[in-house]
């Protein structure tokens, strides 16, 4: 491999634009593709490299490829659709797809090109759009070993925890588990901090007191779904940027979906409040926009 490992970094929205920043800063090769020209040409004014169509993988090879998608299908037309890139891919690449999507599909893209001799490992991400900006994404990845070994320098570069959570696949499962989790505390969060506002408690003296005691949580320590609590959060910013509501319920449909033989109360609740928090118009807001349901 180069000194400089060549990257096409594939969908530079909310957390892949940042991701790619980050590679580029720290002297990975990066050309960057968004099918949203506006944000293709906010990356070319940060000094990134960028291509006009994919058709670049006929005429140039790439040590890397990463997808960051927002959903199964978006992957799947992508990569081995009816114009899908696998066709152009150099056996050589490693194939990154970053998206969070449901386990059935990412077994099918890994199997498809498994099919073709090309490496991929599902690889998705916790820890947000500040994780992304910062470099401290925590990378949940499903596929061989080997190739997660070729990986760890590029994933190192955006993020600080990387685990390998099993065959291909594994890495949307874990994923998909953690982010019911997050779903449930968020809106646990969101509930306290009313709850407190409602008997006199300022938001930020109850959040204060809460992380020291036994209600401390992600949600509550990076991610304070109350406004004026918390400086460079989506609260603070009318629930803009950050993980889409949409994102949340498909994420939370994922898991329904993947609930054959259990019963999970609080997760099927779970969804079905994020589920009118979309349907009153707020798809588009961040997730801790919750805060704010409609009763
Ligand atoms: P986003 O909607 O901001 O970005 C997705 C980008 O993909 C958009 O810019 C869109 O134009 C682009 N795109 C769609 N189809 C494309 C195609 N065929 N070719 C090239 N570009 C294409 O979404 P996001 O918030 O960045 O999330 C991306 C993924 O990361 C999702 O799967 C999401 O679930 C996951 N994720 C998001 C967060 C978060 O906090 N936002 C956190 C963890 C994981």
């Amino acid at each position: 491999m180069s000194a400089s490992p060549s990257v096409l970094f594939i969908g530079l929205g909310n957390m892949g634009f940042p991701m790619a920043v980050n590679l580029k800063n720290k002297n990975f090769s990066v050309t960057g593709f968004d099918i949203n020209q506006d944000i293709v040409k906010n990356f070319s004014n940060q000094g990134g490299q960028v291509a006009e169509s994919l058709e670049i993988l006929k005429t140039q090879s790439f040590d890397f490829i990463i997808s960051m998608l927002p959903s199964g299908h978006h992957v799947e037309n992508l990569f081995a659709g009816e114009k899908g890139i696998f066709a152009d891919i150099k056996q050589s690449t490693l194939i990154i797809d970053c998206s969070t999507i449901d386990i059935k599909t990412s077994q099918k893209i890994s199997s498809i090109a498994t099919e073709k001799k090309l490496k991929i490992l599902d690889a998705p991400v916790s820890g947000g759009t500040k994780g992304a900006a910062n470099a401290t994404l925590t990378f949940i990845v499903g596929g061989e070993a080997e190739d997660l070994k070729k990986a760890n320098p590029i994933l190192q570069a955006m993020g600080k925890n990387i685990f390998h959570a099993g065959a291909h696949g594994l890495g949307q499962a874990a994923k998909m588990c953690n982010n019911m989790l997050l779903a449930t505390h968020m809106i646990g969060t969101a509930e306290a901090i009313k709850l407190g506002k409602d008997v006199g408690i300022s938001p930020k003296t109850l959040s204060t007191i809460m992380q020291s005691s036994s209600g401390k949580n992600w949600s509550l320590e990076f991610y304070n779904p109350c406004p004026d609590v918390m400086e460079g959060v989506p609260a603070n910013n009318s629930y803009s940027g950050g993980f889409a509501v949409d994102l949340m319920v498909k994420d939370l449909t994922l898991a329904k979906d993947a609930q054959k033989n259990s019963h999970f109360p609080l997760g099927e609740k779970v969804f079905d409040i994020y589920k009118k928090h979309q349907q009153d118009g707020c798809g588009k807001k961040d997730f801790s926009s919750i805060f704010e349901l409609k009763s």
